[in-house]
């Protein structure tokens, strides 16, 4: 499949009181059309920054410091205004955890699609308020016609993330970037929102980028994973390889930590211990060493490079031992050192 999205050496950079702080810190990662990549990890690993880079929306005093973003070939970060705007909504759209952040509370749901519509497609005004309400109805809005008129307020937490697919898949983008979208979401709601966007992204062969922290909601949407950890990419590949086959401990913990729903039930829920490295306070090594049980001396001073495992395909990891033994690490040492 041909690249539709490329993220080459991406750096975003906050500034803090204690010095610069890169909470992305050289991710590279592609997405092909009609692909789904999932981008896992815990909070803070960068994922949603990512993301929020990939659209143009870091909001200052962050920026974009290093990287490319590239569309179909086309320069992203070289976009003026106008560019960027026709870009968004019609070829590439967000759809965020909180929908409210998304949804203009002061106006009326139906105002919000058909503004979309008619700036991205032209539609005039009549024939937007016919495609309003078929999308609106298509995303399991009961009575849809009735419910233009609504404020966003008046729509429960899971109605309002389906106004909000629809607004996102209302101009058929070829990409849509779905960040936590069924976080704050009861657990049958969370079901019924990912089959939504299954289906429309099917139905119109759309790209997604499925951005959580849950590593089984992701398996079971995407054909590619992007695990992330303290704001590198510390493995890559195919749902089936990451799943059965994970090669950095830190995707395996990820899965150890999923719940199982047979059997006895722990007394605690399975998490990680310990936490990801404050901001700003890079050690030498891998990022991950203060938690990682295979940890050697090597690690604590090389910061291990994303080398790909195979020839064919993108499967990569960034670990010393990633076969198990310090054979791996002369050349996945990165030779840069974390800074903060
Ligand atoms: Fe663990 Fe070392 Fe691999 Fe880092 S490089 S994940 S510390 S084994």
């Amino acid at each position: 499949m041909p690249e539709l999205l490329e993220v080459s050496d991406l750096v975003v950079r906050f500034p803090t009181p204690i010095g610069d702080c890169d909470a992305v810190r050289g991710v590279s990662f592609s997405v092909a059309a009609g692909e789904r990549v999932g981008l896992v990890g815990e909070s803070g690993s960068g994922k949603s920054v990512t993301a929020q880079a990939v659209m143009r929306l870091i909001a200052p005093p962050g920026r974009i410091a290093e990287g490319q973003v590239r569309w179909a070939g086309e320069d992203v970060l070289g976009y003026d205004r106008r560019s960027l705007q026709r870009w968004r909504g019609a070829q590439a759209a967000m759809v965020f955890q909180d929908p409210l952040s998304s949804l203009n509370p002061l106006v009326r749901i139906g105002r919000q699609i058909t503004e979309t519509l008619r700036q991205h497609l032209g539609l005039d005004a009549r024939t937007a308020t016919a495609r309003a309400v078929e999308l609106l109805t298509k995303v399991g809005i009961p009575d849809a016609a009735a419910r233009l008129r609504d404020y966003p307020m008046v729509f429960s937490g899971g109605m309002r993330q389906r106004v909000a697919i629809a607004i996102a898949v209302s101009c058929s983008p070829r990409l849509v970037i779905a960040d936590e979208p069924t976080t704050a979401l009861d657990v049958t709601v969370q079901a019924q929102v990912l089959d939504l966007l299954d289906e429309m992204a099917a139905e119109a062969g759309t790209a997604i980028i499925l951005i959580s922290h849950d590593l089984g909601v992701v398996s079971s949407f995407c054909d590619r994973i992007v695990v992330m950890y303290a704001g590198r990419i510390v493995e890559t590949g195919t749902t089936d390889q990451i799943i059965g086959d994970p090669r950095h401990p830190y995707t395996r913990a990820l899965l150890d930590s999923i719940p199982r729903m047979s059997g006895v039930l722990p007394d605690r829920l399975p998490f990680i211990p310990g936490g990801p490295p404050a901001a700003g306070t890079r050690t030498p090594g891998c990022a991950f060493a203060d938690r990682c049980a295979l940890a050697v001396e090597h690690c604590r001073e090389h910061d291990p490079a994303l080398l790909p495992l195979t020839t064919h395909d993108r499967r990569e990891a960034a670990c010393h031992l990633v076969d198990g033994s310090l054979a791996h690490a002369r050349s996945s040492d990165s030779g840069r050192r974390n800074t903060p």
